[in-house]
């Protein structure tokens, strides 16, 4: 197993990228604190791509909330040992003022209606934040000739979605891959912020998926939704307070409009769920499709 080279700078970067000079490469953009949801999306990439870089940045663009970037777990060490286990190549770590050379940018990106639903309701400005940086950290790995890929997890459902209408709608030379949630034993999604949550806000936290799967077993028998039921889950649970459940169309991001009749499901669904434990902002969500 090798350790991966580390670049701070973008100079180092595009240097180590055209020395390796790949017939393909697989970007993974992170912001660290890495867990084996993001080796998973490495692995991927490892097993697609001749070079694999991935990106460890802390973005403070899209974070609405001062508090929460500053709790946010750091910690490189450990993440260059978990992305030297995957097989990852090259980590891009650069400081603020190395992405933000210029200042915070003036120009800016908007993610439009989608990027204002859910997520982007509870965390205004965090979607054209995570734009502004994808787009920059799309534009720094891009190897220039070859096949480029890059990888992002369906754990952030919304996320997705909106990278992929930003490379569609303004034609990124690079194509999107997106790999499964991988959760817990228990059955709670992997996510840095986990780092954060006492033993009983864990188990707390579980409620998330229980709800999901409630619904999402309803949907593959064509049964109704009634998704207040999953709403009542969480009234059983003192540690946890339910921002968001809900289906909507997974590639609009609408609240899809049978959701609270008598209706047995078919069709196309995402179901998505946001809760706050503790101080924590955690996300779930699943496909469906009957
Ligand atoms: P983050 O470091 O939280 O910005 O995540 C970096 C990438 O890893 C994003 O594309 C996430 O969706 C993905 N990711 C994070 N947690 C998981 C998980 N549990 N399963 C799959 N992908 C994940």
């Amino acid at each position: 197993m090798k350790t991966p080279k580390i670049c701070k700078t973008r100079q180092e970067l595009k240097a180590a990228i055209a020395e390796a000079n790949p017939g393909s490469l697989g970007f993974v953009p992170t912001m660290g604190a890495l867990h084996q949801g993001h080796g998973s999306l490495f692995r991927i990439a490892r097993e697609e791509n001749e070079l694999v870089v991935i990106s460890i940045f802390v973005n403070e663009l899209q974070f609405n909330d001062a508090g929460d970037y500053a709790r946010y777990p750091r910690q490189l060490e450990a993440d260059v040992q978990l992305a030297a286990d995957a097989g990852v190549d090259i980590i891009f770590a650069p400081e603020a003022q190395e992405i933000y050379h210029a200042g915070l940018p003036l120009i800016k990106l908007a993610s439009g209606r989608m990027g204002e639903l859910y997520e982007g309701a509870s965390r205004p400005g965090h979607f054209d934040g995570m734009l502004a940086v994808v787009s920059k950290l799309l534009h720094l790995a891009d190897p220039r000739q070859g096949q480029y890929r890059a990888y992002f997890g369906q754990k952030d459902a919304q996320q997705v979605v909106l990278i992929r209408r930003m490379v569609a709608d303004l034609d990124y030379p690079v194509e999107l891959r997106s790999v499964p949630i991988v959760r817990s034993e228990k059955g709670l999604a992997l996510s840095s912020r986990n780092a954060l949550l006492s033993e009983a806000e864990k188990d707390a936290a579980l409620v998330l998926h229980r709800s999901i799967q409630l619904i999402a077993d309803r949907a593959a028998n064509h049964e109704p939704l009634n998704i207040e039921d999953a709403v009542g889950l969480f009234q059983m649970e003192p540690l946890v307070e339910l921002d968001y459940f809900t289906v909507v169309d997974p590639n609009t991001l609408e609240e899809l409009a049978f959701n609270c009749q008598d209706t047995p499901f078919t069709g196309e669904g995402l179901i998505l769920v946001a809760a706050t434990v503790g101080k924590v902002r955690l996300i779930d969500n699943q496909p469906i499709s009957a």
